[in-house]
């Protein structure tokens, strides 16, 4: 793990809400001195793992006064909160409520801010971060204005953190066709006006939406000549994952509920693959570690890149997805080194892009092995 913080690296795979710090989630709660006070209490009898735990449990309180002026049920969640280990689609309840509590625009700028001092605060020198942008008309919200909030962290961040972040708007499984295409639409605005929009990612719930109602938006996409990063085969549905094998995107996602055949097909591509453990673990999707289909693809020299996916949802980090791919791998110092500096070879960034990131990884990483 020390080595994997040290060294420089590269995220291709992180939603900024669910990247999220769970501490974030209680800024107005702690501005009431008693209840700090009780979860300051709290926090000494509990250490460090009671910490993450009492962070989701004031943060649930926020959440509960919510969801309670929405009429929602809230118990649960409370349950899901509770766990160590959630099915894909108890994390998905779990975003839904996340994104009750932060669809906001200063509360998005100050995630946004955040994510990127946290991924700088542990050597990563490039970040792609995807995000669905979203209409809220009830804080006068709109995907423009939303990404602008984004763009608005960004810029804060800037100063302090010596990291390059680009930005994969994301289409949400839940969306409309109509909805997807304003996304690649907006996608297609921001970068005429000098936005630095790496490319198009597609996400969300994988028990929602139609291969057919986004695939339009996808292909619209390829045709404005935005790269594609596709969450893949994170459940069984042949069709889907048949048809994102044949579109040949630049990158997928996950892909952990492959047949055999899908499998040839996959290793016969040369499709980078972004590999998420922790998540992967945390929702079932793979049962074990032993069985995570990571060994093979690297057995098959496939090109993978180590990515974190959601380190607020899944309590986890570059540093640690690295450290625990090592260790999967059995693989030396270098050959760890080796595989984080692969991952510039699958950024969506031109070629001078990539041999700038070259240089500054081969710069701070001499001195490592
Ligand atoms: P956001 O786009 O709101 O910034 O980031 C959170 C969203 O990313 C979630 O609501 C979900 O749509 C998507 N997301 C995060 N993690 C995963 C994942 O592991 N699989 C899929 N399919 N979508 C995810």
């Amino acid at each position: 793990l020390p080595l994997c913080r040290a060294m420089p690296k590269l995220e291709l795979h992180a939603h900024l809400n669910g990247s999220v710090r769970p501490a974030t989630l209680l800024y107005d709660r702690l501005s009431n001195f008693g209840e700090f006070v009780n979860w300051f209490g709290g926090f000494c009898r509990g250490g460090v793992f009671g910490f993450v735990g009492d962070v989701w449990m004031v943060g649930l309180l926020r959440c509960r006064e919510l969801a309670r002026g929405r009429g929602e049920d809230c118990t649960e969640l409370e349950d899901i909160l509770k766990k160590e280990r959630r099915s894909l689609p108890e994390t998905f309840k779990l975003f839904g409520l996340i994104r009750i509590l932060t669809t906001d625009h200063h509360v998005i700028t100050r995630i946004t801010r955040e994510v990127i001092e946290d991924f700088a605060a542990e050597n990563t020198i490039y970040v792609e971060l995807r995000t669905s942008p979203k209409n809220n008309p009830a804080v006068g919200m709109t995907k423009r204005s939303y990404m602008e909030a984004v763009k608005a962290g960004m810029d804060l961040a800037a100063p302090s953190s010596p990291i390059h972040v680009r930005l994969l708007p994301s289409i949400d499984r839940r969306e409309t066709t109509e909805a997807a295409m304003d996304t690649v639409r907006l996608a297609c605005e921001l970068r005429k006006e000098g936005w630095d929009i790496a490319g198009i990612d597609l996400s969300g719930d994988p028990a929602v939406g139609e291969w057919a109602t986004f695939a339009p938006a996808l292909r619209f996409a390829r045709e404005q000549g935005f790269p594609l990063a596709l969450h893949c085969g994170e459940v069984r549905n042949s069709d889907e994952i048949r048809s994102m094998l044949a579109m040949g995107p630049e990158r997928l996602g996950h892909v952990c509920c492959l047949d055999d055949y899908e499998w040839e097909v996959l290793l016969a591509s040369d499709i980078p693959v972004e590999v998420c453990l922790t998540s992967n673990l945390a929702t079932q999707s793979v049962p074990s570690i032993e069985k995570h289909h990571l060994a093979g693809l690297h057995k098959a020299n496939h090109p993978i890149a180590i990515c974190t996916d959601d380190t607020g949802i899944f309590a986890t980090s570059l540093s640690r997805e690295l450290a625990l791919a090592a260790s999967c791998l059995a693989v030396k110092p270098e050959e760890v080194v080796a595989l984080a500096r692969s991952a510039i070879d699958f950024a969506f960034a031109e070629i001078p892009m990539k041999q700038a990131l070259r240089q500054i990884f081969d710069t701070r990483a001499q001195t490592l092995v």
